[in-house]
């Protein structure tokens, strides 16, 4: 049915467009509700063939509401509808809302906060960061919501995802209750492990963002994938592959294509690992995967810490920066797997 009626919205936004300059003005106004009661807008009797659709004056008009939200997932709003109330008019939104609109919600980004419960809360909502949910970890059935989702929380910083930058305006933030990582005396990073019940619930509450948003696999990110510079959350041990596996949440690689990548990057690593032409391609693949990395040709810092992040998320059973075969097979598998556009 969606299809349908983008078809035929389609089919009348390129008819009224290209007819527009042969038609007055005055002429050009949209006849909405006159049909309603005949057609039964509301009901199920949508817009389904030429018959739904009349012409005056050259220009096609629907006689029935095509964005029946009931319907058309672009136009159903989940969040508070805002309207303005200028003095002396009446905002008319029942009549016309357009196709031709989406969410700002774009992408869902996952954090660690590095504080327990309580200072959590406190920092969240008394300080200049925020997000828009807040899963403790009491053991409780509660999530606690900090920022409506049709408003901006500062919980993404200066971050970037393949073509989108500054994820604050276009993302739902949910931050979890957990401690971080300590550097053991080797100076590797240990983290601490997530609850069961926070990864239910962390689970349950981004089904519940990324269906309502359409939010696609590959905007469902950790705040390091964003900013690999400056974060590790929330870290390796964060269940990503649980999530895709049980949930259908986020991206994860197809195994059976890691394995064909293997033994052709095993040779990359075994005898061109520091040429600057590996190098670049590496870092040009990690870019085109998302990643705000720019090819250099170098194993600098900022590829280390690239391929970290992209090893808390993919590979988090070893996460030291370095690009051994797997990493780059998996990073492959990924690229082949969700291709940009
Ligand atoms: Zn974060």
């Amino acid at each position: 049915m969606r299809k349908t009626l983008y078809i035929i919205g389609l089919s009348i936004f390129v008819f009224s467009c290209t007819s527009q300059k042969n038609v007055k003005k005055s002429t050009y106004k949209p006849r909405s509700p006159v049909s309603q009661t005949k057609t039964g807008v509301g009901s199920q009797n949508l817009v389904k063939n030429k018959a739904d659709v009349e012409t005056e004056h050259g220009v096609e008009f629907f006689r029935t509401n095509i964005a029946d939200i009931t319907k058309n997932d672009n136009t159903a709003s989940y969040g508070s509808i805002v309207s303005a109330k200028p003095a002396g008019y009446k905002v008319v939104k029942t009549h016309f809302p357009a196709i031709a609109q989406n969410f700002r919600q774009k992408y869902l980004i996952l954090h660690y906060t590095v504080l327990p419960d309580d200072k959590s809360i406190e920092v969240l909502t008394q300080q200049s960061v925020s997000a828009h949910y807040l899963v403790n970890n009491l053991g409780d059935n509660e999530i606690y919501q900090l920022v409506d989702e049709n408003k901006r929380s500062y919980h993404a910083g200066i971050s970037a995802w393949r073509t989108d930058k500054n994820l604050n305006d276009t993302s739902i933030g949910i931050e979890i209750v957990n401690l971080g990582y300590k550097a053991d005396a080797a100076g590797l990073k240990v983290f601490e492990p997530f609850s069961d019940e926070q990864v239910k619930k962390v689970a349950a509450l981004a089904k519940d963002i990324v269906i309502r948003y359409n939010i696609p696999a590959t905007n469902v990110l950790a705040h390091s994938d964003i900013a690999p510079t400056r974060k590790q959350d929330p870290g390796p041990l964060f269940p990503w592959k649980k999530l895709y596996d049980e949930y259908q949440i986020g991206m994860w690689y197809d195994e059976m294509a890691k394995q064909n990548f293997m033994s052709l990057a095993e040779a990359d690593i075994a005898t061109r690992y520091n040429e600057p032409s590996f190098i670049f391609v590496v870092q040009t693949a990690l870019q085109k995967f998302g990643y705000d990395i720019l090819p250099n040709g170098k194993w600098d810092d900022a590829t280390k810490k690239t391929v970290e992040a992209l090893q808390y998320h993919f590979r988090p059973q070893i996460y030291n920066g370095i690009v051994d075969a797997e990493t780059w097979a998996i990073l492959q598998a990924l690229n082949q797997k969700y291709p940009t556009k």
